[in-house]
């Protein structure tokens, strides 16, 4: 797993240290500049000394880049992280979680959870390709990320994720949690007679009605996660 000095090189300069890192984040996710999720005005967003948000230019509401993310609660730092998504992208046969053990000085629990973390990513990244099929397992599900309050209010972007379970990761951003903007999806990137894990099954009765999809939904409202095998636990972690 031998990199080239001049691409390492590049690496450090670009990213020397955890600001850059943190800016890098907030300018791939948020952009230059947007639309406040608070005030609604289009806004500049400064770094907020000694933690790791950015608070708007108008109201100081403050967005923190990592919510949501892998680097959200974790203790390693987000250059290691960088670092390692470094070797994935310049690493054609693979990273070994012992080799990130070795060159980042962490323990190989934490060097194997990155890994398979950045792996479920890339997956995202690289593939949008169908996944599921006759039989197998795929469940949906709908998330809100981003800003401060943990309540699920408008201020925040609604994510659904499609996952097969031991397999690929579609996540997409959509303005709602209604049928008509999660079906679509879920058409688009789920084969055939996949069997369709969700929560809440009225709002995807379609899913079975009209396009034949296996669907089994567990009922979180009513306290339900698991029944049998059907649950939504793999994207829920994702
Ligand atoms: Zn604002």
């Amino acid at each position: 797993m031998a990199q080239k000095p001049s691409k390492i090189r590049e690496f450090q300069k670009r990213f020397p240290d955890e600001d850059s890192c943190l800016t890098h984040l907030m300018r791939t996710r948020f952009g230059e500049r947007f639309t406040c999720f608070k005030c609604q005005k289009e806004a500049t967003y400064f770094r907020v000394k000694a933690r790791r948000s950015f608070e708007c230019e108008h109201c100081g509401y403050q967005v923190y880049p990592t919510a949501g993310t892998p680097f959200e609660k974790t203790r390693t730092s987000l250059r290691d992280w960088f670092y390692v998504m470094f070797l994935f992208c310049e690493t054609r046969n693979g990273v070994a979680a012992k080799e990130v053990e070795r060159q980042l000085g962490v323990t190989y629990k934490t060097a194997w959870r990155m890994c398979h973390l950045i792996r479920l990513y890339m997956g995202y990244v690289d593939g949008d390709a169908p996944m599921g099929g006759p039989g197998k397992a795929v469940e949906v599900d709908e998330t809100f990320i981003g800003g401060k309050d943990k309540q699920g209010k408008d201020d925040k972007a609604i994510v659904m994720g499609i996952v097969e379970r031991g397999g690929d990761v579609v996540t997409r951003v959509v303005q709602a949690r209604s049928k008509s903007h999660i079906v679509p999806h879920i058409v688009r990137f789920v084969r055939d007679g996949s069997r369709v894990h969700t929560d809440e099954a009225s709002n995807f009765k379609l899913l079975k009605e009209k396009y034949g999809y296996d669907h089994e939904a567990v009922d979180h409202s009513a306290k339900e996660y698991v029944r049998g095998d059907v649950h939504t636990n793999s994207i829920e972690t994702f």
